[in-house]
């Protein structure tokens, strides 16, 4: 057995973003606005409105020109609704309006119908000191035409389409899907509703990494179970190669294991199987097939979920253009001990309670129920111990989708 130094995440991660930079999804698509969440936008979004487009009441209440205020009660000259265009306000009134309704040209402040009294004539009277500006909002206050409101490579969730939205458009430009040719490879594995063979196991991972990468934006191309068989592994792959942009396989990457993704590859060009300073999830398989990039996750499904989560998410998010692509992460205490310090750093599924991170109680990467209990990864440093209440570097799961 070789004693290789193991690799840090960070280099990791570092030639995973080269390589990602590299291959970068030029072509882009123009989708309806309704079919863009999830995916990333192709060119800078921007402004052909202000916003908002006019002026307009912040309350319920009344309009007014505050040199008008010194002959109050002041008549009711108009009513003005959301939606409305109003007449231009006639001098010695004030009108009536409603949130989001236009202000009548010549009117400079909304009163809220709170602080008003409405006399048996109709005419209001003022009960609170007033300002210029009060409860209207200005023409351009969002954002002005010519503005950049979203860059290129921008994620599109729902608040990112509201913004496209508030400017009219119901079509825009994305970054193409992501082909991922998703392999799940051993001997051992039966998809679910087939019979169980003795020592066979079920197939967690290709529905665990086949949702998270249509989380991610992905198109998955579903390439089923293959033996560990490097002669059959290398057809597979001849095939999915015409059509991935990437080929994402788990299982088989561990040397002294069946590693045929790994043996595979190196009859093919540049294979590393990365021996990662990193747990679980030590054994990651990074290549080429042909002109193909190729990633071989662990087959332990938690190692799976975390080298995916750690590594994979962001090369898949960087092919889209996406600058941003680590997960938001914050400290938070410990609420365990950690008494003997281990080679690698540890990613550990924590809930969080009452402040502090409690431990899922069996860590074993073969465990995946700790993933379901848990609300994210805290990450131990390698060669470091910690007791309770020690700070330590917490990543929310909901940050990894
Ligand atoms: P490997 O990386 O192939 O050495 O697999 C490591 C462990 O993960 C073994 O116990 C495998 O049976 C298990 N495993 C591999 N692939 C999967 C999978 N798709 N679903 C569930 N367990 C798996
Ligand atoms: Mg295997």
């Amino acid at each position: 057995m070789s004693r290789t130094p193991l690799m840090p995440v960070e280099e990791a991660l570092n030639q995973l973003l080269a390589m990602a930079n590299e291959q970068g999804l030029a072509d882009s698509e123009v989708l309806a606005l309704d079919d863009a969440c999830g995916r990333v936008l192709a060119s800078d979004l921007v402004a052909t409105l202000d916003l908002p487009p006019w002026p307009n009441s912040a309350m319920d209440g009344y309009a007014l020109n505050l040199a008008d205020l010194h002959r109050q009660p002041l008549k009711v000259s108009q009513k003005v609704y959301a939606g409305l265009a109003p007449d231009a306000l006639l001098p010695g009134t004030c009108a009536r309006i409603f949130t989001g309704a236009p202000l009548p040209l010549g009117a400079n402040c909304v009163e809220m119908q709170e602080n008003t009294e409405v006399l048996e004539d109709g005419s209001v009277r003022f009960l609170q000191p007033l300002k210029v500006g009060q409860n209207i909002r200005a023409q351009g206050q969002e954002n002005r035409v010519g503005d950049i409101l979203l860059r290129a490579g921008k994620r599109l969730g729902p608040f990112e389409l509201a913004v496209v939205a508030g400017q009219g458009l119901a079509q825009l430009h994305v970054v193409r899907r992501p082909r991922v040719a998703l392999l799940s490879t051993g001997d051992e594995l039966v998809d679910p509703g087939q019979p169980l063979r003795p020592g066979s196991i079920y197939n967690s991972n290709r529905v665990l990494l086949k949702h998270w990468l249509g989380e991610l934006g992905c198109e998955v191309i579903d390439a089923g179970i293959l033996p560990d068989r490097p002669a059959q592994t290398r057809l597979k792959l001849e095939q999915l190669q015409v059509s991935a942009d990437l080929i994402l396989a788990t299982g088989g990457v561990s040397a002294g294991d069946a590693d045929c993704l790994g043996q595979v590859l190196r009859d093919n060009g540049k294979p590393l199987l990365w021996k990662l300073a990193i747990k679980p999830g030590k054994p990651l398989t990074v290549g080429h097939f042909g002109a193909v990039p190729v990633i071989g996750l662990p087959g332990n499904p938690t190692s799976a979920l975390v080298t995916f989560g750690l590594l994979a998410r962001p090369y898949l998010l960087r092919i889209q253009g996406v600058e941003d692509v680590m997960p938001l992460s914050f400290s938070v205490n410990a609420g365990f001990d950690w008494p003997k310090p281990g080679s690698r750093r540890e990613y550990l599924r924590v809930r969080l309670e009452a402040g502090r991170a409690a431990l899922y109680p069996n860590q074993s990467s073969g465990v995946l129920l700790g993933a379901t209990w848990a609300d994210g990864l805290v990450e131990v440093p390698e060669n470091s111990t910690h007791s309770v209440g020690d700070p330590l570097r917490f990543i929310p799961f909901s940050e990894l989708f």
